[in-house]
Order: structure tokens, then sequence, then C-alpha cells
């Protein structure tokens, strides 16, 4: 089913098709190329959030399953049977395997919005586009990893190659289930490692659906295991694991450190981290267009529920404006941020993924409340969708940089209006949080976007946008936003490590 026949699917297509995801869906751990139960017999019941109904029951792996993945992938990767491989030979079954997501993006979007309550037009617009973009991005990398020779003495020969790491593991979240999976899981093949995977347990369905078509592609057994699991203990025992040689997590900042506490405590494994932001958006006075502005800053922060990283939480906006932006952004709300239920291709705005996310999100709404901050509209939940996680989009004016919302990752539709007088006081107010993830300035003036280019400390800055970009676009965060960059070229490139070979010659030539 192609991606555009499934923009004509309506509700009671997407119904039927999410009753049948569910008649047969795999619930096992994904080791050695195919599905098992977990050691212990543990299980994890995953629950639809838009009405709490459960999903499904997923073996939940123990410590003895992700050593059983881990030997798996450590096996496949000695064998050569992909580290090895010719690279032509890897980029074929990576584009076969995007192929096979494409087939299979009616099953994968409704899963998707089963197990975490994305809206199912987001899942086709956007998830499904990207994930397939990111494979095929990552497999054309295969062919230019490229060493190079050095300048030596003439009885020298001295290289320099770029080899891959072994096991890779990946500890993803549950907000992007398949996209921030496929992030690390895809460079980290191109480079030719084999992994192992630990999805979030709120969803993991999608990405053991990946991990299967992987085989189907001709994937060989053992590269792509996948182990659902608790964080604490599948996530925890993988980052300990001696034969890990990198963990690439995305996450929140707190379990990021653990990331490097684990590290130190077993093998010195590299880490590679993206954690979460609090991401200032700013209005100058000369913000052009700001019908489009509002509607850009209203899409920054609703979009994914405000399950986004890189939300843009904390809008920065400049006393002459502030007014008509405020009225725009609540009028622009109001048209496009309606709750619904996600399997609605309407619907723009599901539930939270969880009954414990949402009950955080509304405690959070009350810290502001509490602290001074004026809500201009929501701060409560959708009355008639009281059976699922939902919370209506919110919006506090009349916020300071130190109330608890406006330091504090809320990870919900929650966005907080800072006033500010010049551009000085802007850079001041956007750069003092602990996190660094994007920002984004909005002016007519050249200059002024060039200063605060340089001045915001984000890993991504967009002007007169937001949250736009494509692949070649390193992602990644400055300060407790993390260490790594997902995307681009230079994130297959973290996924190899350098060997030099200095060769003695017996005579000058
Ligand atoms: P989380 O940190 O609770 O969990 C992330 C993953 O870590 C999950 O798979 C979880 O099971 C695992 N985990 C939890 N405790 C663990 C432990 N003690 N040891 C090992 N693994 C453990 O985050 P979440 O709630 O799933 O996701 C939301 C967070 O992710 C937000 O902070 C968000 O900003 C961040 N995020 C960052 C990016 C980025 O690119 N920077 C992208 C998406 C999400």
């Amino acid at each position: 089913m192609s991606l555009d026949a499934l923009r004509q699917y309506d509700r009671n297509r997407w119904q039927a098709a999410a009753r049948a995801v569910l008649k047969d869906l795999r619930t096992g751990l994904f080791i050695d190329g195919d599905y098992c139960d977990a050691a212990g017999g543990g299980r994890i019941v995953s629950i639809n959030p838009a009405n709490g109904e459960a999903v499904g029951e997923f073996a939940s792996a123990g410590t003895e399953d992700v050593d059983r993945a881990v030997r798996s992938a450590r096996k496949a990767f000695l064998s050569g049977t992909w580290s090895r491989r010719a690279p032509r030979e890897r980029m074929e079954v990576m584009y076969r395997w995007r192929e096979q997501i494409g087939q299979h993006a009616e099953e994968l979007a409704a899963l998707e919005t089963l197990d975490m309550g994305k809206p199912v037009r987001d899942v086709v617009a956007g998830d499904l586009p990207a994930v397939m973009e990111t494979i095929q991005f990552m497999a054309e990398c295969i062919d230019k990893i490229e060493g190079s020779v050095t300048s030596t003495a003439s009885d020298v020969m001295h290289f320099v190659m770029r080899e891959p790491l072994g096991v890779v593991g990946a500890i993803s979240p549950w907000n992007y289930p398949m996209l921030m999976g496929v992030w690390k899981v895809a460079p980290a093949l191109a480079a030719g490692n084999c992994v192992v995977l630990k999805p979030a347990e709120q969803a993991p369905a999608s990405c053991l659906k990946l991990a299967e078509l992987f085989v189907e592609a001709g994937g060989p057994p053992g590269v792509f295991n996948v182990v659902n699991g608790i964080g604490e203990v599948a996530g925890r025992a993988l980052a300990l694991h001696g034969d890990v040689a990198k963990i690439s997590f995305t996450g929140s900042t707190e379990v990021g450190k653990l990331m490097l506490v684990y590290a130190g405590q077993s093998n010195m494994k590299r880490v590679a981290l993206e954690c979460g932001g609090k991401s200032p958006h700013i209005f100058l006075a000369d913000t052009p267009d700001l019908q489009r502005a509002a509607a850009v800053a209203c899409s920054g922060i609703y979009c994914n529920m405000g399950e986004m990283c890189n939300a843009g939480s904390r809008l920065l906006v400049a006393a002459e404006i502030h007014d008509e932006f405020v009225e725009r952004f609540a009028a622009e709300s109001r048209r496009a941020y309606l709750p619904g239920d996600p399997l609605d291709p309407a619907t723009r705005l599901g539930p939270l993924v969880t009954r414990e996310a949402q009950q955080r999100v509304l405690g959070l709404i009350d810290s502001g409340r509490r602290q001074g901050a004026k809500v201009m509209f929501g701060g409560d939940t959708p009355g008639q969708f009281a059976a699922g996680a939902y919370v209506n989009p919110t919006l506090f004016t009349d916020v300071r940089n130190d109330m608890t919302i406006a330091r504090e990752e809320i990870f919900g539709p929650v966005a907080s209006v800072i006033r500010f007088r010049d551009l000085d006081e802007a850079l001041r107010l956007a750069n003092d949080t602990i996190y660094g993830l994007a920002a984004g300035i909005w002016t007519t003036d050249l200059n002024k976007a060039h200063r605060a280019i340089r001045e915001l400390e984000a890993g991504l800055v967009y002007v007169n946008c937001y949250d736009e970009g494509d692949m070649t676009q390193p992602f990644g965060g400055y300060k407790q936003s993390g260490n790594a960059r997902d995307k681009c070229f230079d994130s297959v490139l973290s996924y190899t490590q350098q060997k030099s070979a200095w060769i003695r010659l017996s005579e000058a030539h």
C-alpha cells in the first residue's frame, strides 16, 4: 500500500486497519532473526492511550535475554556476514528494507497510532516518509566511507581505515518509536555494525516489525535484534554489557546521565546521547508575516502533542508584538489543534503517551498557576475524551524564565510566553537553561539573525521557520541536551573507529 493511497483513508478504513494488525500482532523479542519469548516469561502490557485498552502483551527481556541478543549480534559481527560484506550488497539489503517498509506502511502506521497515540495523519505524512528517507540516505553513505593515505618518508606506507565498532546497543524513546529507532539503527548498520535495539516499553510494536522486515529484505539473522523491556532492567543490562562497543541513547537527560555511569562501570564503551530540551523560539519586533510565525509557533509546540525533544516550548516575544502574537497564536490553536481520535485522519492532537504522562503534565500546569503565570487557554483535559490520556493545548502568558514551567521539559502541549525588551535580553533568556537542543528566531534583519545564530547555545538554530531540515542536517544538542549528532553523514562515521596501518618497506622508493 503506497503512502499516497494511505493519505486517502478515512477513519473507518483506519479502524479496520487497526483491528487487522491487532489480530496478527507479534509480541516476542526479536533475536537471531526470529521472534522468541523472554527466558523468564516476563511480559509488559502496552496500552492504547486514546482509550485505555490493551494493545498487546509484549515479552519483557531480562538480563539473560539481553545477553543472548548481544551474543547473537557478536557472532553475526565476527562471522563477517554483514561487517565484511561488499558495500554494494549491503546497500541492496538496505534498499530492499526500505521497500518492505513502504509495502507494510498501513500496518506500521496503525501500530504506531495504537501504541503511542500519535495521530495517524502525522505517521503517514511525517514519520513513515522520514523513516524511509533515513534508510535510503544511510544506505547511500555505505560506499562513501573512506580512509586516507598520509604523507610519509618513502620507505614507509601509512594508511588510515575506518572499521565498524562491533555490537552497537541502541536505546530509544516512545515519542517517535520507529524514527528514533531508525536514526540509530540505520547508520550503525550502514557502518557495518550489528545492533541490539531496546525500544521504549510504552510502544515497542513498530520497532519489532522493522527488525522482522529487515530479515525479510535479506538482512542476515543476528545483525538487527530487538529486546523490548523495562528501561531499568533491559536497557540497563544492555548499557552495562561488556560486549557492547557503543551505546547510542535517545531519551531524557536524567537517564542519559546514567548511560555515562554504566559505561564507566563496565567496559568504557562509547556513549552517544540525544536528550531533552527546553527550546527558545524568539519573535523579534520585526518578525516577518506574524500570522505565519504564530502558526509555526503553534506547530512547533503542539505537533506530536508537544512530545518532541526540540519542541519550541519557550516563546520569547518582543513587547511591541506580544498581544497580537498571543491573539493569533490562540486563534491558530483553536483552528488546528482540537483533540480527537488519532485514528481519524482529521485529528492533529491525540492523547499523551500514558496516564502517568498526562498526570505529570497536569502537575506542571498547576505549578505554573501557583507560581503566578496566567493560563490564556487550556490547562485542563477535554471532557469528551475522558477515557484517554488527553491534555488540551495550553498557553501560559506572564511567564518568568525562573518558573518551573520555563525550566523543566514538560513534554506535553504546553507553551509559555515570556516577554522581552530587546535582542540582548532575548538572547540572555534563551541561553538561561541547562538544555541546548534547538532555538528559533524570527526577524527581517540579517545582522540580528547572524548575531543570534552565533550566540544561541543550541545545536539547531532555525531562522524564520521552525523544526525544518533534511537528512544532511546534524541533529543534536549543546549542553545537557546531549553530545551526539543523528542524521547526516557524520552520524555514520560515529559508528566507526579509525585504524592506522604503518608499513615499513624494505627500501626507499
Ligand atoms: P526515558 O529517558 O524515560 O527513556 C528512554 C529510553 O531509556 C527508554 O527505552 C527507556 O526504557 C530507557 N531507560 C529508562 N531508564 C533506563 C535505565 N535506568 N537504564 C537504561 N535504560 C533506561 O525517555 P522517554 O520518556 O522515553 O522519552 C522522552 C525523552 O526523550 C525526552 O526527554 C525527550 O526530549 C527525549 N528525546 C530526545 C531526542 C533528541 O534527539 N535529542 C529525540 C526524542 C526524544
